[in-house]
């Protein structure tokens, strides 16, 4: 297992890159923890891949170094990096069995058959596949030689990171939540670094430890799930997570108040806004609250979702989205009101600290 240190790192496809925008991963200088679980989490062409690779020796970065466990292995191929991959299509020996394909990686490296037969056995229970064990993986479902792939990653004991690239793709949705449980469990036990790629939201925060947001190039934010959902870094972070994600509207600050449209919102502090910069304030629909007291707002359309009512509502002029829980009431004639713990200001799409208020 091992420490990741990415240093300073930048990648362009092209040659001669001369300014940010030729870069499909723009800075990224960070330090992942020995046995954390890491999810990269964006939407399609932000760089997640582009980072994996790197990480894996697959990419070569064209600026900076990467480390594992202080060693620089930036120029190491994928096969000396000494790490275990798991891809999006599985790559399964479909002339082998499926207790075979689990060993491989173990025989291929000298471990006793007692260890190969003991480590085997633990992965087929864990994928669910030890009633085929004896079976040729030809004959094997998608969804099944994927969980060989998963397994194979998973089935050393030595490596110092086990890298994933949107591994439950071709999975059926009952089993990727049982996959996704087991992994988390598995990484519990066993404190393997893991970095898991993934566009789906609800994949990173079940597995993941800290979600990496990746937007356009670049890390916005590096986070627990609460505090992605409570302290976005970006406004990009409000928008991708939570459903709905978070409101986000134009704002002038004056002082300690926000004011949007024709209403002003007490903050409690006066956020410093760089002269020019757009200024924003953003709330989760967690955090609003409709009764018959605060400011007004109209209410276009509610959307029942079972354990609470999703309400779409137009606040001064701009369309905003309110969460009631299950029990809530509605009233006849509702107002709005902010709850300030759940107020997020933002500068140029970036959040501005105000942690004394
Ligand atoms: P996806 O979820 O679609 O795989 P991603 O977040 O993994 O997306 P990357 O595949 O890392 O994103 O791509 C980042 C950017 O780099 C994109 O603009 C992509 O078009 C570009 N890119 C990726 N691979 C190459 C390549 N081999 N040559 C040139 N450009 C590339």
């Amino acid at each position: 297992m091992a420490r990741i240190t990415l240093d300073h790192i930048r990648h362009a496809y092209g040659l001669r890159p001369s300014n940010p925008n030729d870069y499909a991963l723009k800075e990224v200088h960070h330090e992942w923890t020995d046995g954390g679980a890491y999810a990269l989490l964006g939407p399609s062409g932000c760089g997640k891949t582009t980072l994996l690779n790197i990480i894996s020796g697959l990419v070569q970065p064209s600026e900076g170094r990467i480390l594992f466990d202080g060693r620089d292995v930036t120029h190491l191929p994928t096969e000396a990096r000494n790490i275990a991959q798991v891809f999006q299509f599985p790559v399964v020996y479909d002339t082998m069995t499926v207790f075979d394909n689990l060993a491989f990686p173990l025989r291929n490296r000298g471990v006793a058959e007692a260890e190969v037969k003991r480590r085997v056995t633990d992965i087929l229970e864990m994928t669910g596949l030890s009633d085929r064990a004896g079976r040729k993986a030809r004959g094997l479902t998608a969804d099944q030689k994927q969980k060989i792939s998963l397994g194979r990653g998973l089935v050393r004991s030595d490596v110092n990171a086990i890298l994933f690239d949107e591994p439950l793709t071709v999975i059926d949705p009952h089993m990727k939540w049982v996959l996704r449980s087991q992994l988390k469990r598995l990484h519990r036990q066993s404190g393997f670094t893991m970095v898991y790629v993934t566009h789906d939201q609800t994949e990173a925060l079940t597995f993941a430890d800290k979600v990496v947001v990746m937007y356009d190039g670049e890390i916005v934010q590096i986070g627990t799930p609460a505090e992605l959902f409570e302290r976005p870094s970006h406004t990009f972070v409000g928008y991708f997570i939570g459903s709905p994600g978070m409101n986000v509207m134009a704002a002038a600050i004056e002082g300690s108040r926000a004011v949007i449209g024709s209403e002003a919102i007490e903050l409690g502090f006066a956020p410093k806004i760089p002269a020019g910069a757009k200024s924003e304030l953003g709330i989760r629909p967690e955090f609003l609250r409709l009764s018959r007291e605060g400011m007004a707002v109209t209410v276009d359309k509610v959307e029942d979702i079972g354990r609470q009512k999703i309400v779409r509502a137009t606040f001064s002029g701009r369309p905003i989205a309110v969460i009631v829980k299950e029990d809530g009431e509605i009233p006849a004639e509702p107002r709005l009101s902010f709850d300030p713990a759940g107020i997020n200001i933002y500068a140029d799409s970036w959040r501005v600290s105000g942690e004394a208020r």
